[in-house]
């Protein structure tokens, strides 16, 4: 049986042009780039090549890049980088109840360090209110971090509102970029971000690897300590074939808007089918690819493991925690129900989905769901 993927969101295939790049460094550029010697020379020059590559793609100077091993680790480079500056007084943090884990759980650190944080409400769209952000600045408020799009959704954030208000107010603003960064143009200098992070298997290059834009001027303080590698701000020997490869993802200048018509069909496709179905967040406001849907009746897990066992990848924004299956605190903080969350299914389009494919897997969940809502929530718990 064929398999067909419609899971970029959690990652996205090596695209072939990188793989070669990649290929070939790990394999000839071995030399240590800190190293004086030709070896050495030769893997500082990719790196510097990858940098100016990034920062080309967003906006920014190759000084204002640190790379990083992801996109978690980029999130807690600006969230750490900035909040644990030495200050005076009680420091506060703002940011979403949406946000990753990267964000969400380096905050939740933050608070057991002693540091405030709020915890910006969403609505029904899943969009923060960039009013809210503004209401809550006060003395003491040392960053603000509002993701860019969120996973599940794909629902965009004001960010670009919220970057003026934190401007006006001389507050840091970092922005979890990983679901937009490379897949669409984004230029961080025009759009006021001053962090910003990207991970390259969101796009074309492999795990382990990201990059965190720190604006000119900001000063962050570093998680790692050891060498000087990355001016100061991320010590350890640089992974040149990783940076290599982000760079060369970033330099195919994607364009995932081009998937906005495939997630459309998808959409129509099964909202038209499947009674029941309703898509939860923002339509008018959400990357290209993505589309989040509950399905009234149905248990989301179930219907992932029903599109995998005809050949479909999907997800599912609930979490399995100790054999019980969690709902997405995104869908919760939207104001889902518990059950209208547990019944969501993400579906993310990438680089290889065609029109054939989004017309079987329409086909797939029209079934699956017919399927599936004849099943009560008791069995299908059981499976
Ligand atoms: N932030 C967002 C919005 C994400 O979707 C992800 C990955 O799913 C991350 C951060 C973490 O990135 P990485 O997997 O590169 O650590």
């Amino acid at each position: 049986m064929q398999h067909f993927y419609f899971d970029h969101n959690a990652t996205s295939p090596v695209a072939p042009e990188v793989l070669r790049d990649l290929t070939e460094a790990m394999a000839e550029v071995y030399g240590n780039a800190s190293s004086i010697h030709h070896f050495g020379q030769a893997a500082k020059q990719r790196l510097e090549n990858a940098r100016r590559a990034v920062a080309e793609r967003l906006g920014c100077t190759d000084r204002e890049i640190v790379f990083t091993s992801g996109g978690t680790e980029a999130d807690n480079l600006a969230v750490f980088g900035i909040a644990r500056r030495p200050a005076r007084g009680q420091r506060h943090v703002i940011t979403s109840s949406i946000e990753h884990p990267a964000v969400l759980n380096a905050c939740g650190q933050l608070e057991r360090e002693g540091i405030e944080v709020t915890y910006l409400p969403v609505g029904r769209d899943g969009r923060v209110k960039a009013d809210d952000a503004k209401r809550a600045i006060r003395p003491g408020t040392v960053l603000i971090s509002i993701m860019h799009a969120n996973n599940e959704t794909g629902v965009l954030q004001p960010v670009e509102e919220i970057a003026a208000i934190a401007r006006h107010a001389s507050v840091p603003f970092h922005s979890d970029g990983v679901q937009v960064g490379g897949r669409v143009p984004v230029n961080v200098r025009e759009m006021g971000f001053d962090l910003y992070s990207i991970s390259g298997h969101k796009f074309g290059a492999p795990k382990g690897i990201g990059a965190l834009f720190v604006r000119k001027g900001v000063e962050l303080a570093a998680l790692m300590h050891g060498g000087h590698h990355e001016r100061d701000r991320r010590a350890g020997t640089e992974n040149v074939a990783g940076a290599g490869a982000l760079g060369k993802a970033a330099s195919l200048n994607a364009d995932w808007n081009s998937f906005g018509d495939l997630r459309d069909r998808l959409e129509r496709g099964i909202l038209g089918q499947v009674p029941g179905a309703r898509v939860n967040g923002d339509t008018g406001s959400r990357v290209p690819n993505t589309a989040n849907i509950s399905f009234e009746g149905v248990e989301g897990e179930a219907m992932v493991i029903a599109l995998d066992l005809r050949g479909y990848a999907v997800s599912s924004g609930s979490a399995c925690s100790s054999g019980a299956v969690e709902p997405s605190h995104v869908l919760l903080a939207m104001g889902l129900t518990a059950e209208d969350a547990r019944s969501s299914v993400r579906f993310s389009l990438g680089p290889g989905n065609t029109v054939e494919q989004v017309d079987g897997l329409i086909e797939a969940v029209v079934a699956s769901a017919a399927h599936l809502g004849r099943i009560s929530p008791a069995v299908v718990s059981a499976v």
